[in-house]
């Protein structure tokens, strides 16, 4: 790594980190319970560059590269865990499926309006029957004229209802010659397209202040240059990006879970039972002790991970590995966060009871801890 890539690696994360402090901490309760984040804060983001992290310099993005990425999504997570997601989702999935397979004329048309934040981008590949397993997903793109028409479901789809730009994975193989995950094929699907019903904002346990909605297409009409990449591939691609979503969905964890142990540590050295502050219990060093340890091994994880130059099977069972390890480690550091705050991390005036919910969904989402074994032990076994 050059000097001149380390000082500006500096540089982007201090400036995140000075934002999250200033902008976005303080209103972490508050958004939660009104379940949203107001439209000036990602309006700022957008100003700071932070929609346009991995698009290219070309393209109107800052260009960063994985770990600096990364990084600045810790920064946000251990802010809030909301805003870091409506980043990731849009800068590793959408914005990333656009980058690695879009022609010159799609990314022309889209990533200046991403960088800039004018266009928020969403990744639909779930739908109510097919989560874990996206090859048995059902909605279809048929061929019409010049383009295509598709209809379906799509469920949970993060900054759903808010996104300019919605890539769809939809069926363009027959029912009379299925093909699996190689009959999906990517489309890119303007959100406010003629026939794109969205549904209501989910009720979630955590990450309130994101926004999650399901749609239905009832014959959505896009040109033919609505294709992502090749017809078939659409399904091998999502899981491509995945693999980079997976790095911020860890990223998302380790700043939780950093969150989780700062707000601990300055707990027990507050409250006072037995007459001096509980920190001075060995039972509470231990936890902290603990907590600290796994935080920095999930952290370590991820910036190796980040640095390294996989390509194919072993970079998604790194990438796994990487989500795995980071998000158990952010369920395990905040529930301990909340025994050391006793009956007050129960009680949501303190931000260890977000912290703790705000967690939960790592382990799930972009793929379920049980998903992630799989690939790990299917690399195991090559
Ligand atoms: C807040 C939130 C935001 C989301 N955002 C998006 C988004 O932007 N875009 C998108 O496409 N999706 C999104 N999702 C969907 C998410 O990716 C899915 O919830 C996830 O992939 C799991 O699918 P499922 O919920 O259908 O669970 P299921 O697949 O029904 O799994 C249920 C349980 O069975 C287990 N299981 C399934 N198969 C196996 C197996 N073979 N072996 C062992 N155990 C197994 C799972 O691990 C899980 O414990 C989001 C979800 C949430 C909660």
């Amino acid at each position: 790594m050059t000097p001149e890539v380390a000082e500006q690696r500096r540089g982007i994360v201090a400036l995140a980190r000075d934002f999250a402090a200033r902008e976005i901490a303080p209103h972490a309760a508050e958004w939660d319970r009104a379940r949203a984040m107001p439209r000036e804060v990602l309006a700022k983001l957008a100003e700071l560059g932070f929609f346009g992290m991995r698009i290219p310099e070309q393209h109107g993005g800052l260009g960063l590269d994985a770990l600096t990425y990364l990084m600045v999504l810790e920064e946000l997570a251990a802010a809030d865990a909301s805003v870091s997601i409506t980043l990731g989702v849009h800068n590793s999935l959408g914005c990333g499926m656009l980058c690695r397979h879009g022609s010159a004329l799609q990314k022309t048309q889209w990533l200046p309006r991403m960088a800039s934040g004018k266009i928020v981008g969403a990744f639909a590949l779930s739908e109510p029957d097919a989560g874990s397993d996206p090859a048995s997903l059902r909605a279809e793109a048929r061929r019409a004229g010049e383009g295509w028409v598709l209809t379906g479901t799509k469920s949970w789809v993060t900054s759903g209802d808010l996104a300019g730009l919605l890539v769809v994975m939809a069926r363009t193989d027959t029912p009379e010659a299925r093909r699996g995950g190689r009959g999906i094929s990517a489309f890119l699907v303007p959100g406010d397209a003629p026939g794109v019903e969205h549904g209501k904002a989910e009720d979630k346990m955590g990450l309130r202040a994101s926004r999650t909605t399901g749609f239905v297409m009832h014959d959505v009409r896009v040109g033919h240059e609505a294709l992502l990449g090749e017809e078939g591939k659409g399904l091998a691609y999502a899981l491509g990006v995945l693999d980079q979503g997976r790095l911020g969905v860890a990223a998302q964890a380790v700043g939780i879970a950093r969150a989780a142990l700062e707000w601990a540590v300055k707990y027990s050295a507050e409250r006072q039972q037995f007459g001096r502050p509980i920190k001075e219990f060995q039972g509470i060093q231990f936890k902290l002790a603990d907590m600290a340890t796994r935080v920095a091994a999930a952290r370590a994880l991820l910036h190796e991970t980040a640095q390294q130059e996989l390509a194919g099977g072993r970079r998604a069972v790194q990438a796994s590995m990487t989500k795995l390890f980071a998000s158990e480690t952010a369920m395990w550091v905040t529930t301990q966060a909340v025994q050391v705050f006793g009956g007050y991390g129960y009680m949501r005036d303190y931000p260890v009871e977000r912290l703790f919910r705000d967690a939960k969904v790592t382990e799930i989402y972009e793929g379920t801890s049980e998903i992630q074994r799989i690939v790990i032990a299917r690399g195991l076994f090559g």
